[in-house]
Parts: C-alpha cells; structure tokens; sequence
C-alpha cells in the first residue's frame, strides 16, 4: 500500500518486540517483571487528583484557549521565572498533551525538508521519528561514553553541517540519567547561539535530581547572553507522576509561540480542560508540589543507590552510567554476547524468555550493545531483577 511522504520513513517502535512479549509471556501466567515502563509507580498526588474532580464539578469541561488557560500559562511562566531568576512571560507558554506534542508542536513548527537535526545520542526513541514526520534528517551525535555519553561543543563541530538547523538535548537523559552542569549547558547554548541552531532542550525529568539539592540544571540556568533562539519542553508527567494525564509544555519566544498555538488550534486544539485543572494546582500549590517531589525524589535517590550498589555486586565490571537523573539505569551488554546473541535486542529477548525480566534494548536509543533498566518500582523488584539477570549471565557464561 502506497502511504503519504509524511510517514514513509517512520519506523514501528523498538520497543514493542519485547514488550509486545512481555505481555503474552504475562497473560500465559508467566511470573513476569517488566522493567521496560518510562514512567513513575506512584499514583498522582491526591491535591492534584483532588483540584481536577473539584474542577469537573465546578463545569470546567469546556474547550480551553488552545495554549491553556490563562492561569495555568501563569503559574508555569511563575515557576520558570524562579527556575531563571528572570522574568518568564505567560505569553511565552503553550500547555500541551504531554510533552510529547510539545516536542511535535517544536519540531514540525521549526524544521522542514532539507533541514539537519542534530540529536544528542544516546537519544529517547521518539526523537528522530518525530524529526522524520517533519520531513528533517535527525543527525546522530553521541557522547563520549567517559563523559556520561554527554555531548560537549566539540562533537558538535563534528556534524555540523550548513544544512545544520537544530540541536536536542535532553537533561537528565533518558536512557542514560546523565545531568548536564550549567557550564555543559552554557557551552552547548553558546555553540548554538553562534550558528544560529536552534537549541531544543527537553527537561521532562528535572525534577528527579539525585544530586540533593533541587531540580536538576536545565537552559534557564544558563546566562540570558549565552542562550540564542531555543525551546523548553517539559511538563508535569514524571514530576508529579501524571503520565496519563497528558500535560507538558514549551517556553519559547512570543512569536515562535504563536505559531506553535496556531498548529496545536489545528490539531488537538487544547490539552484536556480536567487535566489542565490539575496541573494548575500542580504548578501553582507550591508547598504541596515541593512535599511531593521530595518524597518521591527521596524514593528515586534510594532506588538509584541500590540499583547502583546491586550492579557492583551481581555483575560486577559490567560499564554502566552512574544516574544522576531520571529513573533508568543504561548498562552495556555486549560483555554477554555470543554466537546466538549479537545485540541488545537479542539479549533482551533471551533474558526475558528465560528470566522474565522485561529490559528496553538500546535499538531504541541509538546502540543495540546496551540497555535501559527502569527502577521506578519497589527495592525487592529491583533486587528480583537484578539476581535474576546475574543468574542468567553466569548461566550462559558456563554454557
Ligand atoms: N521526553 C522524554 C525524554 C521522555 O522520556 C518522555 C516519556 O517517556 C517524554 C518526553 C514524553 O513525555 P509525555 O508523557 O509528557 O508526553
């Protein structure tokens, strides 16, 4: 069958092989733990739930303005102001279904055919398809894996090329849980600054800084001199455990948000008015939101700890990224490949066949040698998990 130009380049996702078998191995009453989710195991915190059921009573179940309401566009530009210590406009602030429509919103809005962005690899998956579904070229750049795959200015000089049109990064990363410093940042923002290249910077994970003290450095960190023309994406589904709830944003300049809005009226129109409810109360309840983060970044941080601590004592010598950021823990395997097994899809499938521990392969990232082990679950999961792969690689290690 003959599809538009829009999606003949897009790929089904990487993913889906060994979650698609996790599910049935599941559903066949096979004792399954699946590692493979990106999101949060807490429920939403019960003020957020709360001011959304308040909300549907009170009737805000109407269409919204499409970049939000006004309040919400606020209160997000009054935490940005914080974030920078200079003032955010509201004018500046689209709220999105997830920040994946914010990363649609960006791309499509700025990007076009013949255009090169370069993406920051070891990558989240969606990255380059969304960059195809705009008809651009997404350009690979990894790290060094010395320096937490974090890229510096002088990868960049690598790839640039006069068709050189953007840059995503994304701090903490996932897969990795690398955090970018502010002088990293202020070094990649200056790189762009320079060219012209627009800097996109994705920080849905800011708030989980394993670091102890307070979000996570992201481009508003960065120098208002040092930043040429850039977009923010976050939003609320990893902070306040809200995947479902389909709640991100951008900042942007006003005009650029405009555009970004007048895409979003033709598409989705707004986000879900219940949602943006809850997200109000989210970004508004300040002392509410600060005593949820910090107890479920205090869960995080443990987790990061033990997962850390498991990987020096069950595979011991196995590379991995220490997270400083995020829930995942990005772990080589090709140490474990043999004559059946030559990549991380293959190993991922074996482990989950014969263990039942569900991990992403790191196809889904850019390098089918690692792989991406969530640990937003409990301590003794983390534990099963972890004694299960140790005893899956001593297993085929004697034969
Ligand atoms: N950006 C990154 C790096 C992510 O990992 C995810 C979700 O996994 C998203 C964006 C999408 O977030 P949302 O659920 O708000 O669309």
């Amino acid at each position: 069958m003959q599809f538009s130009a829009n999606v003949e380049k897009l790929k089904p996702s990487a993913t889906i092989a060994v979650s698609t078998l996790a599910k049935k191995l599941a559903a066949e009453g096979r004792d399954i733990i699946n590692l493979s989710a990106g999101e949060p195991d807490f429920d939403t915190p019960a003020f957020i739930s709360d001011a959304a059921i308040q909300g549907i009573r009170d009737g805000r179940t109407r269409y919204t303005p499409p970049a939000g309401i006004p309040e919400l566009r606020s209160a997000i530009a009054e935490r940005l102001s914080e974030r920078s210590g200079r003032k955010m406009e509201s004018d500046g602030v689209v709220v999105t279904a997830g920040a994946k429509q914010a990363l649609f919103n960006a791309l499509f809005t700025l990007f076009g055919p013949g255009d090169e962005v370069m993406v920051a690899a070891p990558y989240w998956t969606t990255y380059p398809d969304l960059i195809r579904i705009a008809r651009a070229e997404p350009v690979e750049v990894f790290g060094d894996q010395t320096n937490d795959f974090k890229i510096t200015p002088a990868d960049l000089d690598q790839h640039v090329t006069d068709s050189t049109r953007g840059l995503i990064i994304n701090t903490p990363c996932n897969p990795t849980g690398a955090v970018y410093s502010v002088e990293e940042l202020t070094g990649l923002a200056e790189w762009c600054r320079d060219r012209g290249v627009w800097l996109l910077s994705d920080e849905i994970y800011r708030n989980i800084h394993h670091a102890g003290d307070g979000a996570a450095p992201g481009i508003l960190s960065v120098p208002a001199e040092s930043l040429g023309p850039y977009v923010l994406i976050d939003g609320a589904s990893k902070s306040f455990a809200m995947t479902g709830w389909r709640i991100g944003f951008t900042y942007a300049d006003a005009e650029v948000t405009r555009k970004f809005s007048a895409l979003q009226s033709q598409i989705t129109s707004n986000s879900a008015t219940p949602s943006q409810v809850a997200a109000l109360a989210a970004f508004s309840d300040t002392d509410a939101a600060d005593a949820s983060l910090a107890e479920m970044g205090e869960a995080f941080t443990r987790r990061r700890d033990l997962v850390c601590r498991l990987m020096g004592e069950l595979l011991p010598g196995v590379p991995f990224i220490e997270p400083g950021g995020a829930f995942y823990l990005f772990f080589c395997v090709e140490g474990f490949f043999d004559d059946g097994v030559t990549n991380a899809t293959e190993w991922c499938s074996r482990l989950l066949q014969k263990q039942g521990v569900a991990l992403v392969p790191g196809a889904a990232f850019g390098d089918d040698r690692w792989v991406r082990m969530s640990f937003a679950t409990s301590d003794e999961i983390i534990e099963q998990a972890l004694s299960r792969i140790s005893s899956s690689v001593r297993a085929a290690s004697v034969g």
